[in-house]
């Protein structure tokens, strides 16, 4: 007998190769969008500008987002927005164009200064503009959540608020196909982070479960022919890692994510290391640590051997795209401040095993 569970997932999703000039004209009409600005990072700023050429909503660029998207890119999308008149916010790109996408839609209906929303000192506007989200790492997932991760100058901050839920999403393999080889590592890494993570969530709820082992077999599968392939080539691995990447996505949206993701802000924070090589540092630690029958039967049911063969798999991808892998790899550490940070965060709550500052530190040795 399934246990109850309540499951939901408002975004409209199309995917496919191809799928953005297919259906963004498409997309607008459904959602009743009139005017638009696009967000992105330089990389797409001639997509954009080809785009804005094609569909006449298309009424304002903003093309400077950078990785760990800092608050002043969102408030200048959120004042071309209003320039405009615009009811929409494309975002394209990866997480951190979507998340500025996400930010700048969530302000600009509202008059309050950015730094209150950005610190919760006032509520968001009830109405915010709508947004069509297009991925293009196969990583983040941020097309079906309701997070934004938007940082001011050094502080980062993930927040989780219905407002930043996009309508739609449009998931087009061709996209990613540029994506430079140790990107597409990182990226690949924290997709199966949040598979697994939404798996072994105390949260996590059998619709999400089904998901995850999805994601978890497309991704071993498919993340080494990517890699090896480099950027431009083997379409199917892409495709295929862009749907997992959406499985991700879907999989840890409601059940959220634990003490992967609960580490990888203070190695983020402190060591410089990108979300996903950050997320992707402890995973494999994380693998041994939640081990337990469920865990073998993901492994079994995504065409693995078992937990220390997904384990081994983990570190043998680290390893290859020359990913951080060991607490030598960051420079001097400070363990103390590292265990505490990932044992405060809200996020470690989650995890199966408790996780305290000692058990942490234990992990963090055995990586020295
Ligand atoms: P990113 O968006 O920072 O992009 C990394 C780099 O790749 C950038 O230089 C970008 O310009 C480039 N790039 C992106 N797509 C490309 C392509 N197709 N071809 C060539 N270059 C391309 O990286 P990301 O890992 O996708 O996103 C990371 C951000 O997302 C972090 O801030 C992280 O905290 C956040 N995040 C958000 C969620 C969420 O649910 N909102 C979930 C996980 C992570």
């Amino acid at each position: 007998m399934t246990e109850s569970f309540l499951y939901s997932q408002p975004v409209k999703i199309r995917f496919g190769a191809d799928a953005l000039p297919k259906y963004l004209g498409e997309t607008l009409d459904e959602l009743g969008c009139r005017r638009a600005v696009i967000v992105c990072g330089r990389h797409f700023e001639p997509k954009a500008r080809a785009l804005a050429a094609r569909f006449p909503q298309i009424a304002g660029l903003f093309s400077g987002v950078e990785p760990n998207p800092q608050l002043s890119g969102a408030v200048r999308t959120a004042e071309l927005a209003r320039e405009a008149g615009a009811d929409t916010v494309i975002g394209i790109g990866g997480g951190s164009a979507l998340d500025t996408a996400k930010f700048a839609a969530a302000i600009a209906p509202g008059d309050a200064s950015p730094d209150d929303y950005y610190t919760g000192a006032v509520p968001f506007p009830a109405r915010p503009l709508t947004v069509i989200a297009v991925p293009t790492t196969a990583g983040t997932g941020s097309e079906v959540t309701q997070v934004a991760v938007i940082s001011r100058g050094k502080e980062k901050r993930t927040i989780n608020h219905p407002v930043f839920m996009p309508k739609a999403a449009i998931v087009d393999p061709l996209l990613s196909l540029s994506v430079p080889s140790r990107t597409a590592a990182c990226t690949g890494l924290d997709a199966l982070a949040h598979a697994l993570e939404g798996y072994w969530s105390k949260n996590h709820q059998p619709i999400s479960d089904l998901m995850a082992v999805e994601a978890v077999r497309l991704i071993t599968g498919n993340l080494e022919k990517v890699l090896e392939a480099g950027p431009g080539s083997d379409l199917p691995a892409h495709s295929a890692m862009a749907y997992a990447s959406l499985l991700g996505g879907l999989s840890f949206a409601l059940p959220k994510t634990t003490a992967c993701h609960a580490c990888s802000y203070p190695l983020s924070e402190d060591y410089h290391l990108s979300h996903g090589e950050a997320c992707a540092f402890t995973l494999d630690s994380f693998v041994r640590i939640n081990a337990d029958e469920r865990l073998e039967e993901l492994c079994r049911r995504a065409g693995l051997k078992d937990t220390e063969h997904l384990a081994g798999w983990i570190v043998s991808v680290k390893q290859k795209a020359g990913l951080k892998t060991r607490l030598s790899d960051l420079g001097e550490v400070d363990l103390e401040k590292l265990c505490r940070d990932a044992a405060a965060h809200p996020l470690m709550k989650n995890n199966p095993v408790p996780m305290d500052e000692a058990a942490l530190r234990a992990m963090f040795e055995a990586l020295r």
